[in-house]
């Protein structure tokens, strides 16, 4: 498969077209920012890490049926995916209090809610990405109810599978963010990437910090915390 031309650079991946029908190239940076691109830096080695752990992660939720567009693995920053129309909706699933939730509510972070949360942001960079619900979102055309009914049971289904994979490598999942995309077909799949970027990973033992959280707040030790994660994940 070809490289071609750059399509698309976003905050932490580019993309390029290939010379193959359908399937795309995504190149993880290791550039990192945070509330909504106002703070920006450098996670040395992320690029490598999100890369291979968001594959090692969509593979297991392929096998527990849930399809992704990953397609194959090209190197340690690059990989070849189907070419999705991605829905704009950002998906968020919470299983503990934290961030933005907190804040909102009043809630100290860290306290396990009875159960799991589904929220979608409307994917818009100059908006701040705010918060809508399904209402919302069949409103304004961004999706259709059965497309919607689709991604919500995909969304706990991922929380599933990996609140018990995560567990088992001794790692607490907070909560995270995924997006879905369609194909040519309108069939819906899990797209983007599964990472600290996109996760709040929680030590079992000692509920320390292993994700995005520690470049967000100026935690230190953020290139070990992103290490420490992909070390469990047992794939070098
Ligand atoms: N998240 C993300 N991209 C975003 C916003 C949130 O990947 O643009 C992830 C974030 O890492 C966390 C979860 O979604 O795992 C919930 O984030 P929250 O709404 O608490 O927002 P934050 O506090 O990060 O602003």
């Amino acid at each position: 498969m070809k490289k071609l031309d750059l399509l698309y650079e976003g905050k932490a991946k580019k993309v390029y077209k290939t010379d193959e029908e359908g399937i795309l190239i995504v190149d993880y940076k290791d550039d990192a920012t945070a509330f909504n691109g106002q703070k920006k830096g450098t996670i040395v080695g992320k690029g490598a890490i999100n890369n291979r752990m968001t594959n090692h992660v969509l593979r297991l939720l392929e096998k527990e049926g849930v399809p992704t567009h990953l397609v194959e693995e090209l190197s340690d920053r690059e990989t070849a995916v189907k070419a999705v129309k991605i829905v704009p909706l950002e998906v968020i699933i919470r299983n503990v209090a934290a961030g933005s939730f907190s804040k909102k509510l009043g809630i100290e972070e860290g306290r396990k809610l009875l159960c799991p949360t589904l929220e979608f942001s409307y994917k818009d960079d100059d908006l701040g990405d705010p918060f809508i619900n399904r209402y919302y979102a069949l409103a304004l055309g961004l999706a259709t109810e059965e497309e919607i009914d689709t991604i919500t049971r995909y969304a706990f289904k991922v929380n599933e599978v990996m609140i018990r994979y995560f567990d088992s490598i001794g790692i607490e999942l907070i909560d995270f963010k995924i997006e879905f995309g369609r194909l040519e077909d309108g069939t819906i799949i899990l797209a983007d990437e599964i990472s600290p970027d996109t996760c709040r990973l929680w030590d079992k033992e000692t509920r320390e910090k292993l994700d995005k959280d520690r470049f967000r707040r100026d935690l230190g030790n953020v290139e070990d915390a992103y290490a420490e994660v992909f070390k469990r994940l047992g794939i070098e």
